[in-house]
């Protein structure tokens, strides 16, 4: 009996259920495979194809080299490969995302077809999406009591990495050599380590030094106080669920407050897993009415928050940051998102799009539910009034200016926490840093208004 890994969100081989699986089904091999897909792989731009290209890489080292790679749509490719290998079963991890699950079930059918088992076994999360739900049965909708509920639910220990297993020679496609080679040569940024390795590296090192911070740090863009894990959680180099047990029985604030994030993305997952049409639309109908400005007509606004010119210091910071490495600190995601939702007007698609298409880690659930959940339309609680003023935020989180001075030089050369401010400074533009392109209280008084209109 031959079995099939086929590697999705799940590039490691530490903690893997589906291999576990595989390999029990697999008495005379398993084969890993990695299809790349081109709906996913066109549509996820220069930064995340390289990423999702040099994981691939470092997985098919995890894999000892016997990581198959074909290129083309999954329901013929895992079944072309299926029958070629003449495997009996395909394993999985769970796919939850509205794409993902729509492709999982025609390559199930195409393989029931020629008498293949799918075998799905765990998934990218310590608790699958769907799985907490309120006494009604009904997904949560608000954060702390899903984090609750998802606690009191617990989750699994890590699998154990099972041993011997027989592992087939690698039959990738030469093409799809050509477009991992590509993918990492057309990557703007600087990519982080990629694998498995590197992300149990980054966890440890994260653990051992700044977890002991991470409740006051995580809020400090000017400071590594965060985990920059996020780019190896989207691709399976490591499962939560490793982190988590790592942090059994750990009572300090600091790890209470790290799971809690871990938590979020939880939620975000189950949301979208729950409710597939909230990729794209407002999850909550109570802004349908809401009057949004359309891209073009403010294009000269959004280029500016796009190139990170619109004379705000923390947001073209962030902006910038996110151009130049493909990652931003989670604080700053927030008050960009604000500033393009209530300064320029903008309904938040336009934006959770950009940051897709610019971000390492970028993630339809976190991303497109972080937007939602800064525009009012998705989970928040106390929604739409909050709108963040970016000079208080700059000053509160970024009190020295140091994250604004690092990342626009024309600042450089203004002090302290005046570097939120340059209007208050006499040199503050003497190295051609824009003025503000917008009055933020004028533009926080219009989305008000805007949203008053909708009562
Ligand atoms: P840490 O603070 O070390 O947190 C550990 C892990 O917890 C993260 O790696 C992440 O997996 C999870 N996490 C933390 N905060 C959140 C959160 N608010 N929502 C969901 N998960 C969280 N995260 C992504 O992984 N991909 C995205 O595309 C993404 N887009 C975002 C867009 C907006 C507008 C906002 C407000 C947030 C977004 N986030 C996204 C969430 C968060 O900003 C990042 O997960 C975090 O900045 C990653 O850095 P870290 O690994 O150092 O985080």
């Amino acid at each position: 009996m031959t079995s099939v890994l086929w590697l999705r969100r799940d590039l490691r081989r530490r903690d893997l259920p589906a291999l576990d699986a595989a390999a029990d089904a697999g008495a005379d091999g398993v084969r890993v495979l990695f299809v790349i897909d081109p709906v996913l792989w066109d549509s996820a731009g220069p930064v995340r194809r390289g990423w999702l290209a040099a994981s691939v890489r470092a997985a098919a080292q995890s894999y000892d080299g016997r990581l198959s790679v074909r290129v083309g749509d999954p329901e013929t490719k895992v079944a072309a490969f299926a029958h070629e290998v003449g495997a009996d079963s395909v394993h999985v991890s769970a796919e939850t995302t509205p794409y993902g699950v729509r492709r999982d079930r025609r390559v199930r059918r195409r393989l029931a077809e020629r008498d293949v088992a799918w075998v799905a076994t765990g998934s990218p999360y310590a608790v699958g999406p769907g799985r907490v739900t309120t006494r009604q049965g009904r997904p949560y909708r608000v954060f702390t009591p899903f984090a609750r509920a998802w606690r009191e639910h617990g989750w699994a220990d890590p699998a154990t990495s099972p041993r011997g297993v027989r592992l087939g020679e690698d039959r990738s496609e030469a093409r799809a050599a050509i477009r991992l080679d590509r993918a990492l040569a057309d990557c703007p940024v600087e990519l982080p380590t990629a694998g498995e390795g590197a992300a149990l590296r980054r966890w440890r090192a994260f653990r051992d030094a700044e977890l002991a911070d991470y409740a006051d740090g995580r809020d400090r863009p000017d400071r590594p106080g965060t985990s920059r894990l996020s780019p190896y959680l989207k691709v399976g180099a490591i499962h939560p669920r490793t982190i988590l047990a790592d942090l059994a029985g750990a009572r300090s604030e600091a790890a209470r407050s790290f799971v809690d994030e871990l938590a979020w993305r939880e939620f975000y997952a189950d949301v979208l897993s729950c409710e597939p049409e909230s990729a794209w639309r407002d999850l909550r109908p109570e802004l349908g009415s809401m009057r949004y400005d359309a891209p073009g007509p403010v294009a000269d606004l959004v280029e500016a928050w796009k190139t990170g010119r619109t004379g705000f210091p923390i947001v073209d910071a962030g902006m910038r940051q996110l151009a130049e490495t493909g990652w931003m600190h989670n604080r700053v995601r927030m008050i960009t998102a604000s500033f393009l939702c209530k300064d320029v007007h903008v309904w938040w698609p336009a934006g959770a799009r950009h940051f897709l298409d610019h971000l390492i880690d970028g993630d339809l659930a976190s991303n497109n539910h972080g937007w939602q959940w800064v525009a009012g339309t998705g989970t928040d609680a106390a929604p739409y009034p909050r709108v963040f003023n970016p000079v208080t935020q700059g000053r509160t989180f970024d009190p020295e200016g140091d994250y604004v001075r690092r990342w626009v030089p024309e600042l450089a050369h203004v002090s302290g926490r005046r570097a939120h401010e340059p209007w208050t400074v006499a040199d503050g533009y003497d190295r051609g840093y824009p003025r503000p392109v917008l009055d933020h209280a004028e533009e926080r008084a219009e989305a008000l208004r805007r949203y008053g209109a909708t009562r």
